[in-house]
């Protein structure tokens, strides 16, 4: 294993977005964290930023605070998460969750597309879209139709067009499935949506820093994402939506609220909606967990999404090239597509032993993967702060982990969180 070492060093000294990692707070040198992409690495400046607003702001200004900054925060990081996913200012704003703005988003469009009731979205979406979905369809009278993936990998653009109809009002999908890490052709599928007279909805929690999101260039309608993955927003940190800029007038959010209300001070009994994307806002912001999303965004606007994405597709073909030589030899299954412009930023492995081999990571080898039921092991190369001799490491001590069976002394119950 140590040409892999000596290689991932060589990487490292080449990488132009290297010094990043510096940016990050590192307490244990030694963990291997690849879970950036469900809860991304904590920003250096992240603490300082909310220390400032709840020691000056809160204590000292207390609620005048609202009218010197933050009642315009939500629009302003959403300003500057447009930059990462190709939209425009005022296009993106913070609100909710992820799972809460879906189900505000694809309400929106099936109230008004009378009469087609079809929502289209894949086997490869995460669990929360499919409930939020199957929601709002069945207020509706509508369905969600399911394309399935045949490999449990991947779906292919055809598949996904010959689900597409006349009737079909909405086109739902992850754009990096959560899973597999399968990427989907953002813009094909748009173009297709838009095909058959429906609209196209991008989940982009595992794309956005981590690959190429082009929303404007596709013409993409509708969009939603986590901040606190590649963002590194933090714990909990509320979700964006985009809605492109010639929707937001005629789209009816359906969850009112004095936040998406026109003059909201007013106090007004009667709801109209706020012009522009405020409309989609809800209730009051919650400032502190929005604060440090900022410093993370601020990095990627740095690094610039070009690198960003060039460095995901090295680390992740990187790991692959190890992953042939001594991993699969170990009974490991590739369950992450190998082509690397249809893959996003992590790996998924498959292994009979996949839960004890994660534990055994986890608490005797100081790396951090995740594990996913039944059998999966994925591991996230947030490109920020990942260097190649991350890679190498954990493939090291993985293979460790195999021929010295260390997992075998694991308990086979599972803990809460995985
Ligand atoms: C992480 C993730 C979510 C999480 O939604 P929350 O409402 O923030 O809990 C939703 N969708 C996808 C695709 C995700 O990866």
């Amino acid at each position: 294993m140590s040409q892999w070492i000596e290689r991932a060093r060589e990487l490292d000294a080449q990488d132009p977005i290297a010094a990043f990692r510096d940016a990050f707070v590192i307490e244990d040198p030694n963990l291997i964290y690849l879970k950036g992409n469900s809860l991304g690495r904590m920003p250096k400046p992240a603490a300082e930023r909310v220390r400032r607003t709840t020691e000056e702001q809160w204590a000292g200004r207390l609620v005048r605070a609202w009218n010197e900054g933050w009642y315009e925060l939500a629009s302003g990081i959403g300003d500057k998460i447009s930059q990462i996913i190709g939209a425009e200012p005022g296009e993106v704003i913070l609100s909710d969750s992820t799972t809460i703005n879906l189900y505000k988003l694809a309400h929106a469009v099936l109230q008004a597309n009378p009469g087609k009731t079809k929502v289209v979205t894949d086997t490869l979406n995460f669990p929360s879209d499919f409930y939020a979905l199957q929601s709002v369809a069945k207020q509706f009278g509508g369905e969600v139709v399911v394309v399935s993936s045949e490999d449990g990998l991947t779906v292919t653009p055809e598949a996904i067009e010959a689900a597409l109809d006349a009737e079909t009002a909405l086109l739902s999908l992850s754009l990096v499935c959560f899973r597999s890490s399968w990427l989907h052709d953002g813009e094909r599928l748009t173009k297709a949506a838009h095909g058959v007279g429906a609209m196209a909805l991008w989940d982009l929690s595992h794309a956005a820093g981590s690959v190429a999101v082009a929303l404007r260039h596709w013409n993409a309608d509708l969009a939603i994402g986590c901040t606190y993955k590649y963002l590194s927003g933090g714990p909990g940190a509320p979700a964006f939506l985009y809605v492109r800029k010639d929707l937001q007038e005629s789209l009816v959010q359906p969850l009112w609220g004095w936040f998406g209300q026109e003059r909201p001070f007013e106090f007004d009994l009667e709801y109209s909606p706020a012009s522009g994307l405020a409309k989609f806002l809800v209730g009051t912001p919650p400032i502190l967990s929005m604060v440090p999303i900022e410093c993370g965004v601020d990095l990627l606007i740095d690094a610039g999404m070009g690198s960003v994405r060039a460095k995901s597709t090295a680390l992740t073909d990187f790991f692959l090239q190890i992953f042939d030589a001594e991993l699969s030899p170990l009974g490991f299954r590739l369950q992450s597509p190998h082509e690397a412009q249809r893959r996003g930023a992590h790996v998924s492995m498959g292994h009979d032993e996949a839960y004890r081999i994660s534990r055994a990571l986890i608490e005797k080898m100081n790396v951090v993967p995740d594990f996913r039921a039944p059998d999966n092991i994925r591991f996230g190369f947030a490109p920020l702060y990942t260097r190649f001799e991350d890679v190498a490491l954990a493939c090291e001590r993985l293979h460790h982990v195999m021929v010295e069976r260390v997992y075998e002394s694991i308990p086979a119950e599972r803990l809460t969180v995985t």
